[in-house]
């Protein structure tokens, strides 16, 4: 969806100044609307035991996680580099992890995260490592649902890799228990980028269910992340207020002595709204269709080529005036899906002008890579006073060829022959 006004306001009071200072293309987040959202959600939640444990996997910035850390946010992270980056800012860590190795259990529990096991054989890793922590949490595969269950919502749980099937939690929670567990963490996340409250409301049902037929004592349900944005013109946000009366509601009903905490681990709700790619016009190209050539690649929003149907809205805040026209807003890498747009009508745009890929705050500069040699972008934060701070340097020609810095070392057949 088109940015908020108040960030459209902010960014074009200093976009061409900001372009013209750090260059193009970059990633710029609006501390302010970041802060708008943290502060909503934890009003919408007040009075109930409930925390935002962010996704790290969103928005990787230490600026960022600072920032939701002021506001009372854990971090919810899922690989080593990410409990190393989220340990530099205070916020208690989850680790939501799968397919996941001893050793890095190991150290997400010296690292004092709160450990989720994905699967019975993850528990089984602590066990023989004798590392099994009094609290520990089971991410649960609730499998086939119900036929009236909307699958382009839910999806197939039953075809995903994540979660110990339902069926098979009370043998997993009583092997853990025999191996000193005494209290437990139940979380659940079958979809992702939805503007209902049902998916949430699901697996707090779900996970409410389990946890009052277990029999251990439950320090907290976590409902995962997936809370969506609109991401095209026209599309209804999630109504906040809405899903925080449910989820009220629902806690009011608990029997007496039930008192989890309910835990929400979202990336894209938080941050998604409130960054924007800004690229500038190289090439005005007149094919067979009208061709845009900007100096950002797909390579810096990989989400819009592999997940299937994703949108960003794209403006040209500065275009001159004129007939509207259609156009392919393209990169320069070697692969024809290298298109940030497809067939979008945009005003008379020219060489020099700057665009505005909406919606890019998380899930986004996360996910670059530096395919055909197109490195990943730097990235900015717009504070509330107008001020903008780099928060991530571009990656240079040096950073490409780090990895080609090494010491020699080979295995000779010799050695092959000897074992
Ligand atoms: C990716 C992920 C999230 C965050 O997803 P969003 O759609 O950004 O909210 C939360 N929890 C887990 C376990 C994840 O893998």
């Amino acid at each position: 969806m088109p940015m908020s006004d108040d960030f459209d306001r902010r960014l074009r009071a200093v976009l061409p100044h900001v372009a013209e200072r750090f260059g193009t293309p970059f990633y710029l987040y609006d501390a302010a609307g970041i802060d708008q959202t943290a502060a909503a959600f934890n009003e919408a939640f007040a009075g109930l035991d409930c925390r935002e444990y962010f996704a790290v996997k969103a928005l990787p910035n230490p600026a960022v996680l600072g920032r939701l850390a002021a506001h009372g946010f854990g971090f919810d992270c899922s690989s080593l580099p990410e409990i190393e980056l989220a340990r530099r800012t205070a916020g208690e860590l989850f680790f939501t992890s799968n397919n996941t190795t001893t050793a890095e259990l190991l150290t997400a529990l010296e690292a004092g995260a709160f450990v989720t096991v994905d699967d019975e054989a993850v528990l089984d890793k602590l066990i023989a490592a004798n590392a099994v922590p009094a609290t520990l949490g089971f991410r649960i595969n609730p499998g086939p649902l119900a036929p009236d269950f909307d699958a382009a919502l839910f999806g197939h749980p039953q075809a995903a890799k994540f979660g110990i099937p339902v069926e098979r939690l009370t043998s997993v929670v009583a092997k853990a228990t025999h191996h000193g567990v005494r209290a437990v963490g139940l979380h659940m996340m079958i979809a992702a980028n939805f503007r209902t409250p049902e998916p949430t409301l699901f697996a707090l049902d779900l996970l409410t269910a389990q946890a009052l037929r277990l029999g251990v004592e439950v320090a907290l349900l976590n409902v995962g992340g997936g809370m969506g944005i609109p991401y095209r013109p026209g599309e209804t946000p999630l109504d906040l207020t809405a899903l925080a009366a449910a989820v009220r509601d629902r806690a009011g009903a608990w029997p007496a002595g039930f008192r989890p905490r309910i835990c929400f681990e979202n990336g894209r709700y938080m941050t998604g709204p409130h960054g924007v790619l800004v690229t500038r016009v190289v090439n005005r190209m007149s094919k067979y269709r009208e061709v845009v050539g900007v100096d950002s690649t797909v390579n810096a929003l990989l989400r819009s080529v592999v997940y299937d149907g994703v949108y960003h809205h794209v403006t040209a805040p500065f275009a001159g005036q004129g007939p509207a026209e259609t156009v392919d807003v393209a990169g320069s890498l070697c692969t024809n899906i290298d298109r940030l747009a497809v067939q979008r009508v945009l005003p008379p745009v020219a060489e020099g002008d700057l665009l505005i890929v909406h919606d890019t705050g998380a899930h986004a500069h996360a996910m670059a890579s530096v395919y055909n040699g197109r490195l990943r972008p730097k990235e900015l934060l717009l504070h509330a006073d107008g001020t903008v701070e780099l928060i991530r340097r571009a990656e240079t020609d040096d950073d490409y060829f780090a990895t080609l810095r090494f010491e020699p070392e080979t295995l000779s057949p010799a050695v092959h022959a000897m074992r």
